[in-house]
């Protein structure tokens, strides 16, 4: 959480080379703030840890979808997981090569499917036998061979918030394996299908290192049945979810969690491929938000800040921990601040619902309306899932890069939310017109 790309030097949060508070002052809050080098540092970290396997690391892109972090992970030598359209045109976007792209998601529709298939994907992790037909389908009007690969569900509990557990036989993800073995006829029987791989994802934010390694243990015997069948197999895709720190040092140790998998992938002789998101993007970034009001309540002292739940909604949905420090502080962001000094707070946004919190009881040093706060570990799934509930226009997205900064995506303005509604129907139907 507090490395070399977010720390404190004396009572300043800084952000690589630059005053996080220069930052808010600039271009105002809320403010997302990214680090190019932890971004950057968190991938090599995966690529370095699975190198004796020469991993496929496809960053998934729904974590932080920005074009410029897909862009310099690009540069990292990123491939990217899509899990629709949309993504998968991001991906082009930044000029990523379609035979990097895989594409997941329960419910992918024809048009999404006949997208991924012109623009020539590597492989579609497929959910279901409806979604075999459908391909198939699609790929033989265009005459072409799709790539694809089973996602397994193997019935592994993952050990994660039940919101963000996929594994378990369940969840609406993935074909349980006794299924899977009889899809295999059904590819076999449908035209224009190529079994490229078999893919796992159990879940997100699992920091027990074992999971994984499990969930592959349990695929093996499968992919060798798959193998002596004569399918062209290529591919393991163990997914992602790699859980990360939020509160200092549960996140997994890279290299003891590859090291458990290792000897599995070796067993299966398919090359790796791999789908972190938050890994890669949880501690690359931080949202900066200024205190709005200081607002004792009955035995309450709430903070209300200009960021809300529209901005970063994990705590309202996952019930999900921030560490949340002031921007400029005397107190290191680990000390236990002792009388009056601190002060026990709840951390509200202005968003009119009561799970509009981001911190519950919380002890912070004193603070005052007008000071600047950091909610840590806000990389992943915080721009990405962001809304613009209660009219509140998206926050802008900040890189710093050693002592350079630009701006990423600009703040929303209210002129963007209201763009396509009319006032004045441009036409008006009736029941005769349809
Ligand atoms: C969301 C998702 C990921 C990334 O999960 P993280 O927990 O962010 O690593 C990878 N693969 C698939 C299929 C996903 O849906």
């Amino acid at each position: 959480m507090f490395n070399e790309f977010f720390r404190y030097d004396g009572d300043q949060l800084m952000c690589e080379g630059i005053a996080a508070d220069e930052l808010a002052g600039k271009f105002g809050t809320p403010l997302y703030v990214y680090s190019a080098g932890a971004f950057r540092k968190q991938y090599r970290e995966i690529a370095d840890s699975f190198s004796a396997v020469k991993p496929l690391v496809c960053y998934s892109i729904k974590s932080c979808s920005n074009l410029s972090i897909l862009k310099l992970l690009k540069e990292e030598g990123a491939a990217f997981d899509c899990v629709s359209k949309g993504e998968v045109m991001r991906a082009l976007k930044i000029g990523a090569d379609p035979k990097t792209l895989v594409f997941a998601g329960v419910g992918k529709t024809e048009d999404e499917i006949e997208h991924a298939l012109r623009v020539g994907i590597l492989m579609f992790n497929v959910e279901s036998e409806s979604e075999l037909t459908a391909i198939s389908r699609v790929a033989a009007r265009r005459g072409v061979e799709a790539g694809i690969a089973l996602r397994l569900n193997p019935d592994v509990d993952p050990k994660t918030h039940k919101h963000i557990s996929t594994g378990k036989r369940e969840s609406k993800f993935g074909i349980d394996i006794e299924r899977a073995k009889a899809s295999l006829k059904r590819i076999r029987e449908l035209k224009n299908l190529r079994l490229k791989g078999v893919h796992l994802h159990i879940g997100s934010q699992i920091t027990e290192n074992d999971r994984h390694a499990e969930a592959i243990a349990k695929v093996v015997p499968f992919i060798k049945e798959v193998k002596a069948a004569d399918f062209p197999l290529e591919y393991i895709n163990v997914g992602g979810g790699y859980g990360i720190s939020y509160r200092g040092s549960e996140g997994l140790n890279i290299t003891d969690f590859a090291a458990k998998m290792l000897p599995h992938i070796k067993e299966t002789g398919l090359k790796m491929a791999c789908e972190p998101g938050r890994y890669v993007s949880g501690n690359g970034g931080i949202l900066l938000t200024r205190v709005i009001f200081d607002k004792p309540s009955g035995d309450k002292n709430f903070l209300i800040v200009d960021a809300a739940m529209n901005d970063l909604i994990r705590p309202a949905i996952y019930d999900a921990y921030h560490k949340i420090w002031p921007v400029q502080s005397e107190f290191a962001p680990d000390a236990e601040i002792a009388g009056d000094a601190g002060r026990v707070y709840d951390v509200v946004g202005p968003v009119c619902e009561s799970t509009d919190v981001f911190a519950k009881a919380r002890r912070l040093p004193a603070t005052n309306e007008g000071e600047l706060l950091a909610i840590f570990s806000a990389g992943a799934y915080g721009m990405a899932m962001s809304s613009t509930y209660n009219q509140r226009p998206r926050a802008a997205e900040v890189i710093v890069q050693g002592d350079k900064f630009w701006v990423a995506r600009e703040r929303e303005s209210i002129e963007d939310l209201i763009r396509g509604e009319r006032l004045t129907p441009r036409e008006v139907f009736s029941a005769a017109d349809l």
